[in-house]
C-alpha cells in the first residue's frame, strides 16, 4: 500500500477497532482497518463488527476482503492451505449482528454470503501464484472465546464442512446491509479437535509459523487481485437493499 494516511472515523456504533488506513494499490484507492485493534487487544466476541464495517462504508469502501485465520474440519483442507468460502453457518451468539433495528423492517437475501466476483478473482489469482488453495468451503462461526469441545467439532465435522472461525459472522452479513461486496480468505493454521482420523497435533510453535508464511502469500494475493477487480459492481450484492425492505 502506498502513500498511507490514518483517519479516525466516527460511527454512530461506537469506536471502530482502530484508525483507518487510506492509501492505494496502483490506481486503486485501498482502505485498511486490523479488525482486532492495533495491539490485537479486542478478542473475536469483543470487536465491534459495526462500527468496524461502518467506518469501512463510511470512508468509500465498496468491497471488503475479510482474510482469517482458521481451523480445518476435514483432513483434506491442510494447515497451510488457503480456503475462499462461498457458505457460512452462524453459530454465534449475543453479537450485535444487524444496523436495522427498526422501525424500518430490512431483510437482507444472504443465500450466498460471499461476492461471487470477488471469490472469482482470488480463486483465478490464487491459482496463477502457485497458492494451494480450495475454490469454495463452509465455514462454522462459533462465539469463543474458547474452542469447540471434541463433540461440537465433530458435529460440525460429519456436516461435511471444511472451516472454523470466530469472526466472520457477522462481519460477513453487515457488509451485506450495506450494499458492500465481501468476501473470505480462510489460512488454515491447524485441525480442529473433532477431524476424524489420526491426525497428529500441531504445535503452538508450529500453528505460527504456518500463520506467518500464511500472512506473506495473502499479501501477496490481495496485492495482485485489486487492481484486477472491474470498476462497476454487476454483483447482487450492490443492490442488496432494493429488496429487502418491507413498507408497512
Ligand atoms: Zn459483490
Amino acid at each position: 500500500m502506498e502513500d498511507v494516511r490514518e483517519v479516525r472515523v466516527d460511527t454512530p456504533w461506537g469506536d471502530p477497532s482502530a484508525p483507518v488506513a487510506i492509501g492505494s494499490v496502483g490506481e486503486r484507492p485501498v482502505a485498511f482497518l486490523p479488525r482486532h485493534g492495533q495491539k490485537h487487544q479486542f478478542p473475536s466476541h469483543r470487536v465491534n463488527y459495526r462500527a468496524n464495517v461502518w467506518a469501512m462504508k463510511e470512508v468509500g469502501v465498496r468491497r471488503l476482503f475479510g482474510p482469517c485465520a482458521a481451523g480445518s474440519l476435514q483432513p483434506h483442507v491442510k494447515p497451510g492451505e488457503f480456503v475462499i468460502c462461498d457458505q457460512l453457518v452462524d453459530r454465534t451468539s449475543g453479537r450485535p449482528s444487524t444496523f436495522y433495528d427498526g422501525p424500518e423492517t430490512t431483510h437482507v437475501s444472504f443465500a450466498d454470503p460471499y461476492c461471487p466476483t470477488m471469490r472469482d478473482a482470488l480463486i483465478a489469482k490464487g491459482h496463477e501464484l502457485g497458492i494451494p488453495l480450495h475454490v469454495q468451503g463452509t465455514v462454522v462461526v462459533v462465539e469463543g472465546p474458547r474452542f469447540s469441545t471434541r463433540a461440537e467439532s465433530h458435529l460440525y465435522a460429519i456436516q461435511g464442512w471444511e472451516v472454523i472461525n470466530m469472526t466472520q459472522s457477522p462481519e460477513a452479513v453487515l457488509a451485506r446491509e450495506l450494499e458492500i461486496c465481501y468476501s473470505n480468505i480462510s489460512l488454515i493454521t491447524d485441525y480442529d479437535v473433532g477431524v476424524a482420523g489420526k491426525i497428529e497435533a500441531v504445535s503452538q510453535e508450529e500453528v505460527i509459523r504456518v500463520f506467518q508464511d500464511n500472512l506473506g502469500r495473502l499479501r501477496d494475493l490481495l496485492l495482485a487481485v485489486v487492481p484486477e477487480l472491474p470498476e462497476e459492481r454487476d454483483c447482487p450484492c450492490a443492490t442488496a437493499l432494493a429488496t429487502a425492505r418491507f413498507e408497512a
